[in-house]
């Protein structure tokens, strides 16, 4: 089905902030509307569909009610990535993006811009990822833990996505949710895994935002031996809260009181 106009909420260029090519300039394609709903959800301005895109350009913020047609994202999309050379790939993202997989899939037909396309994806609609491979360059598939998102399991949903991806031949990378207080004391996390068992990746005290993992053996099969997988890469993203409980916010202030008087010991010493 060909949809003619989609709710997308955001077109900005910035840097990357997350995954194998956080750093590098990408022109965002945010689009609204999300069936999820994380605990530590990092774009809540973004779950549902919004009254009108904001367009950051190099002359301002511009706003165009919603929905946006083919023709006016692929001007708007054109005329950043004009003025904002050089840029490393269009990034979809949300919200779920897939969520309008037909206006995307009509847009990326007809497109003017040659750049490549990195889809962020929480990976829970395949049939969904299927029809939006063909123009996707990257995947970048933001696995959600039950365990961190209070949302439930969507195990068999991540399989089908990486498979899909996967046998796509697509650049795949898995990003890891980690909470702060796991980062910094250490623990474990679980990692969604091609063969689509989750594994366990034990998360050592002090572990940097961005840090990555090898979790030997559970990568793609090599070609011709199917016994034999490669490694899979993790990348820590640390989550920040987004809310917190009065309880919550007085250990906070007491951690940032003592944090500053060790700063202020180690600077006088
Ligand atoms: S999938 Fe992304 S946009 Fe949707 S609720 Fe979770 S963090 Fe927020």
């Amino acid at each position: 089905m060909r949809a003619e106009a989609g709710n997308v909420s955001q077109v900005f260029v910035s840097f990357q902030g997350e995954g194998l090519h956080a750093g590098r300039r990408q022109l965002f394609v945010r689009l609204g509307g999300c069936p999820l709903r994380c605990r530590y959800c990092d774009t809540p301005d973004s779950l549902v569909p919004v009254a009108e895109c904001r367009i950051l350009g190099p002359d301002g913020l511009e706003r165009r009610p919603n929905p946006l047609s083919i023709g006016a994202l692929d001007e708007v999309v054109t005329r950043l990535a004009e003025v904002a050379p050089p840029l490393h790939a269009i990034a979809l993202t949300g919200g779920e993006p897939l969520l309008q997989a037909d206006f995307l899939v009509a847009w990326l037909a007809v497109r003017a811009t040659t750049l490549p396309v990195l889809l962020e994806t929480a990976g829970i609609l395949p049939a969904r990822l299927r029809r939006v491979l063909p123009w996707a360059a990257i995947v970048s598939l933001d696995v959600k833990c039950p365990s961190n998102t209070g949302e439930r399991a969507r195990w068999e949903e991540h399989e089908a996505c990486l498979a899909a991806a996967v046998a796509a031949g697509r650049d795949l990378y898995v990003k890891v949710p980690v909470p702060v207080p796991t980062g910094v004391l250490g623990g474990q996390a679980e990692v969604q895994t091609i063969s689509g068992k989750p594994a366990r990746l034990k998360i050592p005290p002090l572990t940097q935002n961005g840090q990555v993992f090898r979790l030997k053996g559970y990568g793609m099969p090599t070609v011709g031996k199917t016994d034999e997988k490669g490694d899979l890469y993790a990348r820590v993203e640390a989550q920040l809260p987004t809310r917190l409980s009065t309880e919550e916010r007085g250990h906070w202030e007491a951690l940032a009181k003592l944090i500053e008087a060790a700063a202020k010991k180690h600077s006088a010493a």
